[in-house]
């Protein structure tokens, strides 16, 4: 679309190239100071730019493939990584990222990044589920796997593909719309996955109020 508007504009200006320059680099900026997960897929590895809330930098992480595909068999990948800023910023009081964290990354059968959580310790509390976009006094839905399920219960037809991925995902660490980002579907069909789920006794959904 961008290529294509772009020759559009070349065509317009009948070549003028030095807009065509001014005009990709300003995009190209634009994209470059967004905090997007990237991943560049090499033979046997990927590298991963996730964006840390906490270290508030994109932390770099090699992904061994044979890794990702032993974790995958047939959901989401769920790579851990321990690390520390290394450039926590010294005027700040507040500045924890030089403490030990974790980054969760969320690595679907494509290689792709679907998701990143930061946190410290074990897992996420409670009350850091949802991230920053639930507004205060607002109902946080939590999802939480209750029986685990082999891979096996998808070929004997028992659960579909969806929602075997979907059970990976409801770790205690997403929201249902954390979930639906994850999954990359609509937050409308993974409530009604989830209710499909919970009515076989696989997930429970807990409420918890934000402050
Ligand atoms: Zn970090």
């Amino acid at each position: 679309m961008v290529v294509f508007v772009i020759n559009i504009y070349i065509n317009s200006q009948h070549n003028n190239y030095k807009a065509y320059f001014i005009l990709y680099k300003r995009y190209f900026f634009l994209k470059n100071t967004m905090p997007e997960n990237k991943v560049k897929k090499y033979f046997s590895l990927i590298e991963a730019w996730a964006w840390c809330e906490i270290c508030t930098e994109m932390v770099n992480i090699m992904v061994d493939k044979d890794e990702i595909k032993a974790g995958l068999k047939m959901g989401i990948y769920t790579k851990e990584h321990k690390h520390v800023n290394p450039y926590p910023d010294p005027e700040d009081v507040d500045e924890v990222s030089g403490q030990e964290h974790t980054v969760y990354l969320y690595i679907d059968e494509n290689y792709d990044i679907t998701g990143v959580r930061s946190f410290f310790g074990d897992s996420p509390s409670m009350s850091d589920v949802g991230g920053t976009s639930i507004e205060p006094g607002g109902e946080v839905k939590i999802p939480i796997v209750v029986k685990e399920v082999q891979p096996m219960s998808v070929q004997l037809g028992m659960i579909s593909m969806d929602e075997f991925k979907l059970l990976k995902v409801c770790d205690g660490m997403n929201s249902v719309e954390q979930c639906a980002e994850v999954m990359q579907k609509s937050v409308d069909i993974v409530e009604e996955m989830l209710d499909k789920l919970r009515k076989k006794g696989l997930v429970k959904v807990i409420k918890r109020t934000s402050e």
